[in-house]
């Protein structure tokens, strides 16, 4: 039996209806594969942010790439995510210490800073028109909260990040007007960004240099032999690879079930106001931060380029009643922002997050040909970039950020794919159930 994608499952020939797919600012259309056969250095299955980054970072060093999209560019978590980008990893720092040791820990924090700084880059040599700005604020709602933005502050420090700073009173007050909050940390390092235009920008630029893209073109099997990959299409095309990387997100299920093994599918929603009037968003968010609170099960949210709140959050296993997810969101957003209570919700859409049980990113080797990463868990937008960049140097050399972070590992998930729905209605039940209490 094909194990479910998700993702790819839901495609009917377009974008997922949101705010970002009416605000694309491209006509990138990429052809199917079709019944043809190709021959290639590298073949990359996945057309969101982890498999773009990787075949332009290839495509930059002249290696030859494929990249076999089975709906569009960006239609996965890519295309639909809240846009915040971030350094770290959605773990805390002691686990990968746990893992890698203190020098190792620190390493993974570095190379964090580099995928955010690759990013930077990309959006500025391949002038990617994506809103990109900085400026983020965690928010906390309890003394409790604003202690562990503190500890939290206190980390940054000792690894020699110093680009923060603890907010409360009228420091707080021009970041953000809400009853909700007693604090903040701002990161000047962090920002937001428009992630379908970002992700589209960076298949133009890969395209721009050679990397061959397909959009509509689903990969149904992989078969490994005489030291190459041949990648079968459900539409009769094939590639011959030397390298394999699969980028597939929560859809990686339906190819290779083990590695969905890692990770519990969870949907996560964001609804987009109608434009706000210029004098109550300047209000609300005056510097126009990105916004993430210090729930457990965490709301994030930020101002759009047209002046709409986009309002996220919400874990779930699927997004079955949209009427009552857009209903939660808007009153979750109306705690926070009680002036917005009554205004229009012009979209509401949701996409699927890969969430490990411990958070630690996935990155590894499937088989000497086939390289992966994965398990971002609502981290990505930055991570994955790095993810690119990291693949495809172990792809054209041995790369030792890579081998570092294939050390980390991810306990399997308990039934994952059958269980999902009643560990994550577990899940975030005890965690709704913890942020109630302040815990
Ligand atoms: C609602 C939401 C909000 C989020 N907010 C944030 C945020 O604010 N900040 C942050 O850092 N991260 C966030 N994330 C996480 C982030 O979006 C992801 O970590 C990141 O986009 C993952 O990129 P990806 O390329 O690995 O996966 P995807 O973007 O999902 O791309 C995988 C692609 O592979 C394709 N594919 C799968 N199987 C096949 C196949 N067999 N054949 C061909 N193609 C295939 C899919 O169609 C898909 O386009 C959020 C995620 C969601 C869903």
């Amino acid at each position: 039996m094909r194990r479910a994608a998700p993702h790819l499952d839901a495609f009917h020939g377009r974008h997922a209806p949101s705010w970002y797919a009416d605000s694309l600012n491209d006509t990138l259309d990429f052809p199917a594969l079709a019944a043809q056969t190709l021959d290639t250095d590298v073949c990359v299955v996945g057309g969101g942010l982890t498999g773009l980054s990787t075949a332009l970072e290839l495509a930059e060093q002249g290696v030859r790439v494929v990249l076999l999209e089975g709906a569009l560019i960006g239609f996965g978590a890519s295309g639909r995510n809240g846009g915040q980008v971030l350094h770290g990893f959605a773990c805390p720092t002691s686990r990968l210490a746990r893992q890698l040791g203190a020098a190792g820990a620190q390493r993974c924090w570095e190379l964090s800073l580099e995928g955010v700084a690759a990013l930077k880059a990309r959006v500025a040599r391949y002038a990617i028109d994506c809103d990109l700005r900085w400026g983020y604020v965690t928010v906390a709602e309890n003394p409790r909260q604003l202690r562990a933005l503190q500890d939290w502050r206190a980390t940054l420090l000792r690894l020699g990040y110093r680009h923060t700073q603890l907010l409360t009173g009228a420091a707080l007050s021009e970041e953000i007007d809400s009853p909700a909050y007693i604090g903040g940390l701002h990161d000047s390092g962090c920002g937001s960004l428009h992630p379908l235009r970002y992700t589209r920008g960076l298949a133009r630029a890969a395209a721009g240099l050679g990397a061959q893209l397909f959009e509509r073109t689903r990969v149904a099997r992989i078969v490994e032999q005489a030291g190459r990959a041949t990648v079968h299409t459900a539409d009769g095309g094939t590639v011959h690879a030397d390298r394999l990387v699969l980028a597939c997100n929560v859809d990686v299920a339906a190819l290779r079930p083990g590695l969905a093994q890692r990770f519990l599918t969870v949907a996560s929603h964001i609804i987009a106001t109608e434009p706000l009037p210029v004098a109550l968003r300047a209000r609300l968010l005056p510097r126009e931060a990105a916004i993430c609170d210090s729930r457990h099960v965490l709301n994030y949210y930020r101002l759009s380029s047209d002046g709409r709140l986009l309002f996220g959050g919400r874990l779930k296993r699927q997004h079955a009643d949209q009427a009552a997810i857009r209903a939660e969101r808007q009153a979750e957003m109306a705690r926070v922002f009680p002036a917005l209570a009554d205004v229009a919700i012009d979209y509401s859409w949701g996409g699927y997050i890969d969430m490990g049980l411990n958070k630690v990113p996935q990155f590894g080797r499937h088989s000497p040909r086939i390289l992966y990463a994965q398990g971002f868990a609502g981290h990505g937008v930055a991570l994955t970039g790095l993810a690119g960049q990291l693949m495809a140097r172990a792809i054209v050399e041995d790369d030792a950020g890579f081998e570092l972070l294939t050390r980390l590992k991810a306990p399997s998930v308990p039934l994952a794919g059958i269980a999902d729905a009643a560990l994550i209605r577990l899940g975030v039940a005890f965690y709704r159930l913890c942020d109630r209490l302040g815990w």
